[in-house]
């Protein structure tokens, strides 16, 4: 007999009393990083496919063959409700972001032209495409959107040039639920030959569902590749998504093949080596659950709760929301043109909604490469759920909107103002030591160095207004860093 060090009911409590700790991921309190379809035979079936293949490794479909049959489903089914022909092929990925990565991967694979391949895309594109830019040493060229986040076709045209691998579409953007010019941007695209790769992390299994869009899928012929996530609007669980690329010899290109080696005979189609099925398992069996039909639904629902809570947000005075929002998301941003004590700070807003039990997403303020700023938003992810609590939402949302109506919203000068001297010192002088033990020092001074999130937001969006770019990527970094940190060691015995 192993002697365990815990039972398995001691751990599972344990587990539960972490857990309670966590923000809900159901009942629609929670409007970003969760979607829930506010079905629970769909979680309760995600959960029992899941434990069938808990013991698969997806790193071999030749060797666990539910995989590829469950694989190629999906695709199929993502296939057809996205508009692709006999040529679409695909991957499912471990999450919207390693898609979007593969896609960069790919255009840079099949690159032709001649210098660094450069990768094109509106500013509102997904920090994943910077990332797969930084990974896959591609230049990012970043074009400015307008003040409501629409991306400009013409200037994403002008840029496209020899050196161009990739162009990339949002529908939508996540920051604004922008529907870039899918059709325009691809025309453009293919004309000179550049592959273009439709960002649908956030709206591929919705969209196909909302009315009155123009075509911007697989439908446009210039599109070369389509981005879906399963775990937003598939109601999957997280790990989960699909790449849609036309061209099997395109899409070959994004597979990682070696025999140079003394071990089995690695082929990958994604980053990962050994994988879980589990996610895969799990999309699977909703796709079958629902049906195309079933996505219809709640997509609808999410249609109708969008639609009220935008009509909403229209009735509060001193909020705006910005732009005409595609799909089940949408910013709201302060009204300038009502009076300054009628207006109302996005941040200060999503601060007091918290109180009232509703948890949105704060988007810092951002300034373009051609010194345009973006003004500050707060973001909110609409899922079915949201129908059955919709009248308390709005109610939520005019209460806070009262208790902060005329509050001026924290500048960032005011917060570096603020700043103790020291702290100020060190970040007013260019040349201080990036080192783990400075940006705690600073994060502790910050009041940002304890556990969990401070109750208000709005001073901490307006420290990443403040301070340069880089700065702040290195305090969040330490800060997260910290979070997984084991306690400091005893002193070392004698
Ligand atoms: C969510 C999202 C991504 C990244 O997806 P992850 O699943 O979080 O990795 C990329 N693009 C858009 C538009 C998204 O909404």
């Amino acid at each position: 007999m192993i002697p365990f060090a815990a039972t398995p009911e001691e751990i599972l409590q344990e587990l539960a009393t972490l857990r309670a700790a966590d923000a809900p991921t159901h009942g629609g309190k929670v409007l970003s990083y969760v979607y829930d379809s506010g079905l629970s035979a769909v979680d309760e079936l995600a959960a029992a496919a899941m434990l069938a293949v808990q013991p698969l490794n997806g790193l071999d479909p030749t060797t666990f063959t539910s995989i590829a049959v469950m694989e190629r489903e999906v695709i199929g089914f993502m296939r057809t409700l996205l508009g692709g022909g006999g040529d679409v092929v695909g991957t499912v990925t471990s999450g919207g972001t390693e898609s979007c990565m593969l896609a960069v991967k790919t255009a840079r694979e099949n690159f032709r032209g001649t210098g660094t391949p450069r990768l094109l895309a509106p500013a509102s594109v997904h920090a994943a495409f910077h990332k797969a830019a930084h990974y896959f040493g591609l230049t990012l060229e970043l074009v400015p959107v307008d003040a409501d986040g629409l991306a400009d076709s013409a200037a994403m045209t002008a840029a496209m040039g020899p050196d161009t691998a990739l162009v990339v579409a949002s529908t939508p953007s996540y920051p604004h639920a922008v529907l870039d010019p899918v059709a325009e941007i691809a025309a453009a695209a293919q004309s000179r030959g550049i592959d273009c790769h439709v960002d649908a992390c956030i709206g591929g299994l919705v969209l196909p569902f909302w009315p009155g869009l123009p075509d911007w899928d697989l439908r446009v012929s210039g599109v070369t590749s389509v981005s879906a996530d399963l775990h937003k609007y598939g109601y999957a669980p997280k790990g989960a998504s699909v790449l849609l690329t036309r061209g099997r010899d395109r899409q070959r290109s994004q597979y990682f093949a070696t025999t140079s080696w003394p071990g089995y005979p690695v082929v990958n189609p994604t980053l990962l080596g050994s994988k879980s099925a589990a996610p895969l398992a799990g999309a699977w069996a909703i796709i079958k659950l629902l049906g195309t039909a079933g996505f219809a639904d709640l997509a609808a629902s999410c249609h109708r709760s969008t639609a009220s809570l935008l009509g909403a947000v229209a009735k509060i005075e001193g909020l705006r929301v910005v732009g005409n929002p595609t799909g089940p998301l949408f910013a709201v941003a302060v009204d300038a043109l009502v009076p300054a004590d009628r207006q109302i700070d996005p941040h200060h807003w999503a601060d007091r909604l918290k109180v009232h039990g509703f948890t949105a997403q704060l988007q810092p303020s951002f300034t373009q490469s051609d010194g345009s700023i973006l003004p500050r938003t707060t973001h909110l992810t609409i899922t079915p759920v949201t129908e059955s609590r919709l009248a308390e939402l709005v109610e939520a949302m005019v209460q806070a909107g009262k208790e902060v109506r005329g509050v001026p919203g924290i500048e960032p000068q005011q917060i570096l103002a603020a700043l103790d001297g020291p702290t100020a010192a060190l970040l007013g002088t260019s040349g201080f030591t990036k080192n783990s033990e400075t940006a705690r020092q600073i994060l502790r001074a910050l009041g940002l160095a304890g556990d969990g999130l401070p109750a208000a937001m709005a001073p901490v969006l307006a420290l990443v207004e403040a301070l340069p770019r880089d700065v702040t990527e290195w305090l969040l970094t330490e800060l997260l860093a910290g979070l997984v940190e084991p306690p400091p060691l005893p002193p070392a015995e004698m």
